[in-house]
């Protein structure tokens, strides 16, 4: 019999569902609003029903759903469901997540699991199915370690390049949580104690030097400052998120200060990586995020600096490669978390 687990990717904007088989295949996929503005209460109605309607977008039997894993955002405890808090659903403080899930599905859904007992770690209600909660960084690493471009690594280190740093810790196939599961902020780690104030509110995290507000930030800088640049025209009339890809594009046409802006981007996170390599010695370090689809320029630049690593040995063991899972990753992570952690995987 073919069994399944359902991924929900639950993101400020959307909350994403898939079903997902053993070898992480997605066989159906569903999206709704997050609607994070009408309260957690919704919120979670919202996830229920996204739960609930997933086996027959899939066309298979509720009763072959094995296990619910839910990538979400913020500090969390993964062992007990609850999200210490989460900054994009406001009002999420101490919430028992997985709890909530399984009272609402407990009352309603006909879902079946084969498991007698739920696995230490999912749900502990008495509704058949287990819960998973995991951070939506390590789901995405762990999604990219399982069937991605990190696929059959023993240490994987995942960066989510965006608004800020991300990330996760996959080590011999187990995420790295640390003792509290707050492991994988390698977005913060510093490279000069003298830098420009990051989000966490310490000076010069890699954040602060790598992601793309700091690159729209420079070049802005630079354009103030009088640089010539096809980029002033250009940013003076985009989006805030599309500004990190216009200084890509342009850097690859050959715009000086685009490409010395976007060179100093993938320096600074060579030198995070070089970090990363010292204390990990990972075979595979996979890059996701807008930054991560830029061209030559910053991925030639970024080589180069991690070529520069002090052990031979540790620098030629790794590659640092694009992410390969694009939209799915959060949902095949969130699954993938439910297939490891309730040991049911084949
Ligand atoms: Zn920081």
């Amino acid at each position: 019999m073919s069994r399944y687990a359902v991924g929900i990717d639950l993101g400020g904007t959307y909350i994403k569902s898939g079903v997902v088989d053993p070898e992480g295949c997605v066989v159906a996929r569903g999206q709704v609003e997050t609607a994070a503005d009408q309260g957690k209460d919704e919120v979670v109605r919202r996830i229920v029903q996204s739960i609930q309607q997933a086996p027959e977008l899939a066309g298979i039997d509720p009763g072959d759903v094995v296990g619910v894993g839910i990538g979400s955002p913020g500090p969390l405890d993964t062992k007990k469901g609850v999200i210490h808090f989460a900054p994009n659903l406001p009002g999420w403080t101490n919430l028992p997540l997985a709890e909530l899930v399984e009272g609402d599905l407990r009352s309603a859904l006909p879902l079946a699991s084969p498991t007698a007992q739920p696995p230490q770690g999912g749900g502990r209600g008495d509704c058949g199915i287990p819960i998973f909660l995991e951070n939506d960084a390590n789901a995405a690493a762990y999604a990219e370690s399982w069937v991605g471009a990190g696929k059959g690594s023993r240490a994987m280190i995942l960066l989510t390049l965006g608004t800020g740093i991300g990330g996760g810790i996959v080590l011999d196939g187990e995420i790295w949580h640390g003792v509290a599961d707050i492991a994988g902020e390698i977005g913060h780690v510093v490279i000069n104690f003298d830098g420009p104030v990051c989000g966490c509110g310490r000076q010069g995290c890699l954040e602060a030097y790598a992601s793309a507000p700091a690159l729209v930030r420079r070049t802005e800088e630079g354009l103030e400052a009088g640089r010539s640049s096809v980029l002033r025209e250009r940013l003076a009339n985009a989006d805030d998120e599309d500004k990190a890809r216009l200084i890509n594009d342009a850097a690859e046409e050959g715009d000086e200060l685009a490409r010395e802006m976007v060179q100093a981007t993938a320096r600074y996170l060579g030198i995070g990586i070089i970090n990363y390599l010292n204390i990990f010695n990972p075979d595979t370090v996979v890059l996701s995020g807008g930054l991560a689809k830029a061209g030559p320029v910053f991925w030639d630049t970024l080589h180069r600096t991690v070529g520069t690593a002090p052990f031979e040995i540790s620098r030629e063991a790794c590659r640092v490669v694009p992410a390969q899972l694009g939209d799915d990753t959060g949902v095949i992570g969130a699954a993938g978390c439910a297939w490891k952690r309730s040991e049911i995987s084949t």
